[in-house]
């Protein structure tokens, strides 16, 4: 099953607060960074970033990060979606057979997406 979108995507946060007005939408970009198609969710890169109380852990599971910590909470695949690097727009995705392979083409210039 073809993945409408898949690791190293930049894709546009389409809900909550990074749905911004058209001059701040690159703050609502970033790239895929990882997928868990399990879940339906993303790791987006500078996206939906959340601090977290890191406390040192005694012993053998010496971490190598103390103090507040930031990183990237996964978020819902549906509230992304994928920038045509053409139309430099969040679009939908669609797909074309290819052979035997499918290949993702933008719904709004009807380019491929590599
Ligand atoms: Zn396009």
């Amino acid at each position: 099953m073809a993945s409408k979108i898949v690791k190293g995507d930049t894709v546009q946060v389409i809900a909550g607060e990074y749905r911004r007005s058209a001059a701040e939408r690159d703050k609502a970009r970033g790239i895929v960074q990882r997928i868990d198609t399990k879940t339906g969710r993303v790791v987006v890169a500078k996206i939906n970033m959340v601090k977290k109380h890191q406390k040192p852990m005694q012993g053998r599971a010496a971490r190598t990060q103390v103090g507040i910590i930031e990183f990237e909470a996964p978020i819902d695949l549906s509230n992304v979606m994928l920038v045509c690097p053409k139309c430099d727009e969040a679009v939908r995705v669609g797909f074309r057979v290819d052979g035997d392979e499918k290949v993702r083409v933008c719904k709004s210039c009807g380019e491929d997406i590599k």
